[in-house]
């Protein structure tokens, strides 16, 4: 029997319709209907027609039956979403707090209805066998129509059978009137075909061919062999800069591909796409596409429409292109797992790492993770075996790991030295000009977050309570962006007593200018969110220092990865202590990252590499074991710290972002629900509550915001809490002006 009704998200994002409607579907419409489907429905007051998306049919109602409404139209020009991708976004909004409409909009990366460009074709009918097409050709040799048998020869010959309207018209010059007169014959028919828009062209060789070594061999092997054996599972491959991890994912995916399965490959930003895509291209050819937010509406559309159709094989993008419709999917591939780009910065705030190991679980594909500086999660993961992990320990190409020194800024200041370049670096910028081999100067200067140090003991002003640094402001004052702790700044060290304490407000234009200063001579060019404006400046100036157009490359963290040069011989980083001192606990992995990925950068070619790390504070673990490029005792120390101060990975932690227009009515809000977040926990020993307080922007556009940090050591007892906090609000009838954001292991402190 064919379903009566079905279950519609109407797409409105708000928590009081945060469930299925029932609709009746009209009997035209019954067998083109389907899980995903969009269509047009009226709802509310006024029955005006809104959008809505079908995630299931039933034949029973609790409602009177003449009472429901029916749906009013289908819109099939749309992409429909995939059932199993409903599962992924009912799992989304189950696991990261969202409404179901915005969770489905997250999975969907078509949202509009588009149009498909279509070519007119011409092709030989299929109504004639060979002997009568043979008695056609007779014909028309006899009555001397030259130009029917130039387009039937032409038909003929080509082995699809079909060309395009254009070759027939302009190339075999043949008349509307010639060819009307074919159709007559039945000899031809003029059909529409669909035409994908490309994305982007990428030039590529082919027949590129690179031998793999021992190490990256038995990764692919392992891997390969379990996908063989149809065992799912999620690697860890942990490689340091330089193994060959891409060479690795290209022969797992062509593995893959053999399988008939599909591959989604996730780079960290869309900067990265183009070499990326151009190394996958080496091998796969036109089987591969982008899906990225930089893609106009068709274009994304008609790249979405071929992965839904098999006419590619791999789909590389950013976290977005993890809802590839692909029909058998094989493998999702992420690489430079640990960034932070992979979590959504709005709601939903879902991690594109835990999201694609949920996805491959639902279509039983495999998972790899690879990163020279693991996330903490994961390594923590890989080490209780939840995920298998693999290593590289040896660069592939050529050049050697750069050796690393520390510079104790404490010492250059004693020295007398006052230039934020030590004589250390200076000396080493100097060989490298004269011996024509280039330099990058990394400084990682971001723009809200300034902390305040002593220049002679190395410490930053701490919260007593939670171990993370204080942020200045205004007026002032430092406070605790996780608890809410004041103090106004001191004039001398805590630690040490020095007078030597302040802000620090350095940043790339401050390091072009002293280098400038000091080494008139040199070309130099910078790269940071400023000079980046302007669409391609990010490739141009990228371009420029690869073609050896500038000698020293001074930049953010947007020069730190993934970038190949193989003249750079010397690499810089002028402040580690950036970010080290950020308010949040995650900022000693962040260090151990940029400065591991930056050191990467050096000794790509046949000369060795050199890296010069400055800091205030050289015995700090992050910046130690970066110097001596040991992640395993990076490991150590942060899990012991984290352990210690019941962060994740060991414990979970959930944010709750308020919000309201009314302040007062806000801030007495933010207490009842810590009040009833205490009420619900049984046991304090698993359970930390922080707050309420203020977040770094306390008010957006007169909008208030007010936090709660809830630790708990199991995940899904945080989600239980959410669900509970969610209950208890909208019980509340007062709550008109209010509502609330859900952050699972925040990665950025509020
Ligand atoms: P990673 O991503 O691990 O930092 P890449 O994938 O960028 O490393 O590889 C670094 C360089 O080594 C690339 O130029 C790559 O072509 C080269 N390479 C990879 N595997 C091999 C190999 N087996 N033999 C020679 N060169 C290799
Ligand atoms: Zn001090
Ligand atoms: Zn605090």
């Amino acid at each position: 029997m064919l379903p009566r009704y079905a279950d519609i998200i109407i797409d409105i994002s708000h928590e009081a319709i945060d469930r299925p409607f029932q609709y009746r579907i009209p009997d035209e419409l019954q067998e083109k209907i389907q899980i995903g489907s969009m269509v047009k429905i009226p709802f509310g007051r006024g029955n005006h027609l809104r959008t809505g998306y079908v995630i299931g049919f039933s034949n029973q109602t609790e409602y009177q039956p003449d009472r429901i409404k029916k749906i009013a139209e289908l819109c099939d020009r749309s992409v429909p979403v995939e059932g199993r991708l409903l599962a992924l976004a009912a799992w989304i909004r189950e696991n990261y707090g969202s409404t179901m409409i915005n969770a489905i909009r997250m999975v969907m990366p078509v949202k509009k209805t588009i149009r498909q460009l279509t070519d007119q074709m011409v092709v030989l009918t299929d109504q004639m066998d060979a002997e009568q097409l043979a008695q056609v050709r007779e014909q028309y040799q006899k009555k001397h129509a030259q130009a029917k048998l130039r387009l039937l020869q032409a038909l003929e010959e080509v082995p699809e059978r079909y060309l395009s309207m254009d070759i027939v018209r302009q190339r075999l010059n043949i008349s509307s009137v010639t060819l009307k007169a074919m159709q007559q014959e039945k000899v031809i028919a003029v059909i529409s075909k669909e035409r994908y828009r490309t994305a982007g062209i990428y030039d590529y060789k082919e027949g590129f061919q690179i031998t793999l070594n021992k190490e990256q061999q038995i990764v692919v092997d392992e891997i390969t062999h379990d996908m063989e054996q149809g065992h799912q599972q999620t690697y860890l491959l942990h490689g340091i800069t330089g193994s060959g991890k891409t060479e690795v994912y290209v022969n797992i995916v062509k593995k893959t591909v053999k399988m008939g399965k599909q591959a989604i490959v996730l780079i960290p930003e869309i900067a990265l796409t183009y070499q990326t895509v151009r190394y996958f291209r080496n091998y796969f050819g036109d089987r591969v596409t982008i899906l990225n937010s930089r893609l106009s509406d068709g274009e994304k559309y008609d790249q979405f429409m071929r992965a839904k159709n098999g006419d590619v094989d791999v789909v590389i993008g950013p976290r977005s292109a993890l809802f590839a419709p692909f029909q058998n999917l094989g493998i999702i591939i992420i690489d430079e797992e640990h960034e932070s780009s992979y979590k959504s910065d709005y709601p939903p705030k879902y991690h594109a790492r835990e999201t694609a190991v949920k996805r491959a679980e639902l279509e039983h594909a495999s998972v790899l993770l690879g990163s020279a500086t693991p996330s903490v999660e994961s390594y923590h993961r890989a080490l209780n075996g939840t995920y298998r992990l693999l290593e590289l320990h040896e660069r592939a190409g050529s050049g050697q790991l750069a050796k690393t020194s520390i510079v104790d800024l404490r010492k250059e200041l004693k020295a007398g030295n006052r230039s934020i370049i030590s004589r250390e670096l200076a000396d080493d910028i100097a060989d490298r000009l004269a011996r024509r081999q280039q330099v990058m100067l990394f400084i990682n200067k971001r723009g809200y977050n300034s902390f305040v140090s002593c220049r002679s003991c190395g410490e930053a002003l701490k919260c007593p309570h939670c171990d993370v640094s204080l942020t200045r402001h205004g007026n002032n004052q430092m406070i605790c962006h996780y608890c809410g702790f004041q103090m106004p700044q001191p004039k001398v060290c805590p630690s040490c007593h020095s007078g030597l304490i302040g802000g620090y407000g350095t940043g790339t234009q401050k390091v072009e200018e002293e280098v400038q200063r000091l080494f008139p001579q040199a070309r130099i060019l910078r790269m940071d969110k400023d000079t980046t404006t302007a669409k391609n400046a990010h490739e141009q100036i990228l371009e420029k220092f690869g073609n050896g157009e500038a000698d020293i490359l001074v930049g953010t963290q947007m020069i730190v990865k993934g970038h190949d040069f193989a003249n750079v011989t010397l690499v810089g980083i002028i402040l580690a202590d950036l970010t080290l001192f950020q308010n949040d606990y995650r900022a000693g992995e962040r260090t151990f990252d940029l400065i591991t990925q930056a050191a990467g950068r050096a000794g790509r070619g046949e000369q060795p590499g050199k890296v010069v790390i400055q800091t205030y504070k050289p015995e700090h673990y992050a910046i130690k074991a970066a110097a001596e490029q040991d992640y395993s005792y990076f490991y150590k120390e942060e899990e012991a710290y984290r352990g210690l101060m019941k962060y994740p990975p060991e414990w979970n932690m959930m944010v709750v972002l308020m919000v309201s227009s009314d302040e007062a009515f806000l801030d007495q809000m933010a207490e009842d629900i810590c009040d009833y977040i205490r009420s619900c926990s049984v046991d304090d020993r698993n359970m930390k509550i922080i707050g309420p307080s203020a977040p770094v922007i306390a008010k957006i556009r007169d909008i208030y915001r007010r936090v709660v940090y809830i630790k708990n050591y199991r995940y899904n007892e945080l989600v239980v809490l959410k669900d509970r906090i969610e209950q208890y609000i909208s019980e509340k009838k007062e709550v008109q002006d209010l509502s609330l954001q859900f952050d699972f292991n925040p990665l950025n402190m509020y």
